[in-house]
């Protein structure tokens, strides 16, 4: 069976090492932004609803609460939802449920997100906000590992049928879940990739862990990948886009 390309095949391959040499060049980088410009800019633009203040402050005190997006990737990801129409969405690595909200809320009434995450207890808190946001009956909760849920959707023919995919789970499983959400978003629909800059990590080559070496090979994989569109974002710990 021929493969159908999901973009169209008069995009040419991206240029080679050398061509972007440019890109170090300080003078048109993207802007650093240090306390005083990042709280500007939350003050200034953030949409935040009371409620996913009040989940972000609850996760925030979690632990791992560090793992959660920040505000403005979640503002950022409900108008990308938006912008797209987007009627069914997929997450994989839900967590306390914030991206999960920024998402539902930017779908249809009859919309549907379908989460992916393995723990009770983060999704328990979760759900008490999707609930309290009048949102939960838009999002179908899978607990489990996220292969065998992503496998369950394609038996059940799933292919196709997503418009829109967050992927923010185990950082070494990336490159998997990508290639699922290759199949199961639509051609012309986006999947973003959180994490993609990694607190730093994937530019420093002290670090050599499996997590870090499984971002830096997706992102130059990415790159190279002909069937997909890409930008990566450097907002929140950087959010790679692939449309
Ligand atoms: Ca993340």
């Amino acid at each position: 069976m021929r493969k159908t390309a999901r973009r169209s095949a008069s995009r040419s391959a991206p240029p080679r090492r050398g061509a972007s040499a440019v890109a170090t060049d300080a003078t048109n980088r993207s802007i650093g932004l240090d306390d005083r410009l990042y709280s500007y800019l939350c003050e200034t633009t953030l949409r935040e609803p009371e409620l996913m203040v009040r989940l972000r402050a609850e996760t925030s005190r979690l632990p791992r609460g560090t793992m959660q997006i920040s505000p403005e990737q979640g503002q950022l990801m409900g108008l990308l939802v938006r912008l797209m129409g987007a009627r069914r969405a997929l997450e994989i690595g839900t967590f306390t449920g914030y991206s999960a909200l920024a998402v539902a809320l930017a779908l249809p009434a009859d919309g549907k997100l379908t989460c992916c995450d393995v723990s009770e207890e983060w999704t328990q808190m979760a759900q008490r906000y999707w609930r309290a946001a009048g949102v939960a009956e838009r999002i179908d909760l899978r607990i489990g590992p996220a292969a065998e849920t992503l496998a369950a959707l394609r038996a059940a023919g799933e292919d196709g049928r997503f418009d829109f995919a967050f992927i923010d789970a185990d950082k070494e499983s990336y490159d998997f879940y990508y290639e699922q959400c290759l199949k199961l978003v639509r051609p012309g629909g986006l999947i973003a990739i959180d994490n993609a800059l990694w607190h730093g990590w994937v530019a420093d080559p002290a670090y050599r862990d499996a997590d870090t070496a499984a971002i830096r090979a997706l992102n130059r994989k990415i790159r190279a990948d002909v069937r997909v569109d890409m930008v990566l974002v450097p907002i929140g710990d950087g959010l790679l886009l692939a449309p």
